[in-house]
């Protein structure tokens, strides 16, 4: 349960003091439902109000602060015209502009006669000085609340700077004093200070220097996150560790059968990943491991070879994909490999219904399907398996830690294999799979022909068509990526129609169309004709992103390429490469770029490595924009910068291992105080091992 401290951080933002409903709403979609979520809302500059000279020395363009009389009020005479207040003081007039303006709220905020206080950019209008809509406009004696450094934070429509700043301001003040979770001594080398006074530094920066991301206050809550998300993975990973798991070690028979049917030999880290594998199968333990390799890297022999080490003993095994497209290339890669050692891979997903689905889950349960392979199909509860040892989730990342969680429950102690094709630096690795023992394959399978990957300007696109022709004729097949416009499906879909009709227009009937809102038969119906020849080109949104296969399809285009993230662009690209001809990409960019977008580009231009390419694009663009955090899957920080605390995230997770070490119900002191933590980053799931565990 939330600790009672926390209760005002959970308040809906409305139940704010001064924030109405419609604000509330504004504010909700802007920062999240949470009184908490106000606090991690952090200013991006400061305005400095501090300035204030007397109006003849007002620069134009700055803005300051300024004490005048007011002399006379001007309501506009014609429509449209603004409403002005004239104003002195001893150096000069100044006029105040306002448009569409209420006479009566002005005149009762600036009386004739009386001196007062405007804060603001000052313009000059033929030579006269004047203040188009001060920012702040006070009695001279409330003077002091205005010559101050203002925090300037992201908006949204609707929403103005002193709404949000009031809501920020009433937040920081129901903020309770909480116990400190951090290592004295660490805290103490560090210099930090402690959570409350840090939340009140951020939000009331001095300078702009005070928003580096490297001052104390910063460094202390970016902390404070990361070893939330690390303690929360430690705890998960105890809690699956404690149940018993099972000694799994086949005898070798069917492997050696698959093995010999191969037409290649294994790559040395698909050696080694098997043996690391092998080993955490043999462990007592569960085993908790994530593969992780490149599009093409040959995840899908190694995780065969793992079912087979569990059938060997008598158990079931699983691998389950993200999509249904997905599911059924890897039933048709792994049937034929399955079957030189005499064993059928029965399929579950979505679209069974039924009888079908009936029997399936009949043959599930006595144990007769050995291999099976599904989609999250296999979550549901009338799912059973006589003697489920093995899962084997291919991720994509579009599945979490939860999901992870809920299908191990299916078996007894089930040992569990993660795959993952998006090569994420090892910083995010951290992050997402800190719970996970991580093998990798770096290297790919031998005799791949380098993909030539060309940058190429939108507005050449008759140019590129052209070249396309060529190359379709020549017997190429095509994939056309259509640009993301907004990581919505229905804009997206808009783009890419578009460019269909355009291109069959241009390329004749042999076009096709997939996109993610297509129905499944459909969908794949568009796939499997582009995958048996009949189709030269497919216009897709990014659906095709995830592993399909298609070794003759040698050419790429992907249009708006600055337009994605770098692990997105790279994994489109590993659809083509697969076979032995060579393969081309054109990556159609709207200019100007700047640098960072040139930069981008270039990296893809220059390797195919996707780990490096993550690591490039986690320096050049820092973690939040990495993969389009929100259907990546990933944890999103609202604190920490991956780019900019990467050291702090290492502490975080020894300090997190110490920890759990130590005091692994977190009963200690300190213990407690980190369960309040916990709370606080809604780690709610990872507080609940602690009960249970
Ligand atoms: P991933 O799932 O990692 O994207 P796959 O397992 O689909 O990659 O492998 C890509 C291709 O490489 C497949 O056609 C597979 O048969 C082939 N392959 C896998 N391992 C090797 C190897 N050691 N040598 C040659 N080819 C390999
Ligand atoms: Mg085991």
């Amino acid at each position: 349960m939330r600790p009672e401290t926390l209760y005002p951080l959970f308040r809906p933002i409305g139940a704010l003091k001064g924030v109405g409903p419609r604000f509330a709403l504004l504010l909700e979609r802007l920062t999240g439902p949470h009184v908490v979520d106000l606090l991690w809302h952090l200013p991006i500059s400061v305005i400095d109000r501090r300035f204030a000279p007397k109006i003849a020395e007002a620069p134009a363009g700055q803005v300051a602060t300024l004490t005048v009389r007011v002399d006379g009020h001007a309501p506009p005479v014609l429509p449209r015209q603004p409403y002005k207040v004239h104003c002195t003081d001893e150096t000069g007039v100044l006029d105040l502009v306002f448009f569409h303006a209420r006479a009566e709220s002005l005149l009762r905020q600036l009386p004739v006669g009386q001196k007062v206080v405007v804060s603001g950019k000052v313009e000059r209008f033929h030579d006269t000085p004047q203040m188009t809509h001060p920012d702040a406009i006070a009695p001279v004696e409330a003077r002091d609340q205005v010559e101050t450094v203002e925090p300037v934070y992201p908006l949204t429509t609707g929403l103005t700077p002193r709404t949000l700043r009031r809501a920020i301001r009433a937040a920081l003040e129901s903020t309770p004093e909480l116990p400190e979770w951090l290592d004295p001594a660490y805290q103490r080398r560090k210099g930090w200070p402690d959570w409350r006074t840090a939340l009140r530094t951020v939000h009331t920066p001095e300078n702009t220097d005070a928003l580096s991301p490297t001052t104390a206050a910063r460094q202390r809550l970016a902390f404070d996150e990361l070893l939330a998300n690390q303690v929360a993975l430690a705890l998960l990973r105890l809690s699956q560790r404690r149940q018993p798991g099972r000694v799994i070690a086949g005898d070798g028979q069917l492997r050696r059968l698959v093995r010999a049917a191969l037409p290649f030999q294994l790559t040395a880290c698909q050696e080694q990943a098997l043996g690391e594998i092998n080993q955490d199968m043999a462990d007592e333990r569960r085993m908790l491991r994530l593969l992780q390799g490149d599009v093409g890297s040959g995840k899908t022999i190694v995780a065969l070879l793992a079912m087979l080490n569990a059938v060997e003993c008598g158990h079931q095994a699983v691998l389950m994909a993200p999509t249904e497209l997905l599911a059924r290339q890897h039933l048709q890669s792994l049937a034929p490999l399955a079957a030189s050692a005499g064993l059928e891979v029965a399929s579950l997903s979505g679209r069974d219904k039924g009888k079908t689905r009936a029997a399936t889950l009949d043959r599930l349960a006595t144990g007769e399907i050995r291999l099976l392979v599904g989609t999250h199909a296999l979550f549901q509860d009338d799912v059973t398996f006589a003697d489920l040892g093995l899962v084997v989730i291919d991720e994509q990342h579009r599945f979490g830690v939860h999901q992870r969680l809920q299908l191990s429950t299916k078996g007894q102690a089930v040992d569990v294999l993660v795959m993952s094709a998006t090569p994420i630096p090892r910083t995010l690795t951290m992050t997402a799979y800190g719970d996970l023992e991580v093998s990798r394959l770096g290297e790919k399978p031998p005799g791949r022909r380098p993909i030539d990957t060309r940058t190429i300007a939108l507005d050449r696109l008759d140019e590129v068509i052209a070249a396309i022709q060529r190359r379709i004729t020549d017997g190429a097949q095509v994939y056309w990526v259509c640009p993301l416009v907004d990581e919505s499906e229905v804009v997206d879909l808009a783009a890419a129609t578009e460019r269909y009709a355009i291109l069959k227009d241009r390329l004749g009937d042999r076009v096709g169309l997939v996109h993610g809102r297509m129905k499944g038969p459909d969908k794949d119906a568009s796939m499997t004709a582009f995958a048996e020849g009949q189709l030269d080109l497919l216009v897709a949104t990014t659906v095709i992103e995830v592993g399909v296969n298609v070794p003759n399809a040698t050419v790429m285009v992907v249009e708006h390429a600055e337009r994605f993230g770098l692990a997105q662009l790279h994994q489109l690209r590993g659809r083509i490469g697969r076979g032995d001809q060579a393969s081309t990409c054109l990556l159609l960019y709207e200019g100007p770029l700047n640098e960072t977008a040139k930069a981008r580009l270039r990296i893809l231009r220059e390797t195919e490595d996707g780990f490096q390419i993550a690591e490039e694009d986690l320096r050049l663009r820092g973690a939040g924009e990495l993969l389009g955090t929100r259907q990546s899957g990933l944890p999103g920080f609202r604190l920490a910068d991956l780019a900019e605390h990467s050291e702090l995230l290492a502490a975080a997770r020894d300090d997190a291992h110490l920890i759990i070490d130590r005091d692994p119900a977190l009963e200690t002191p300190r213990g407690q105080a980190l369960r309040t933590l916990l709370y606080l980053f809604e780690r709610d799931a990872a507080a609940r091992y602690l009960r249970s565990g």
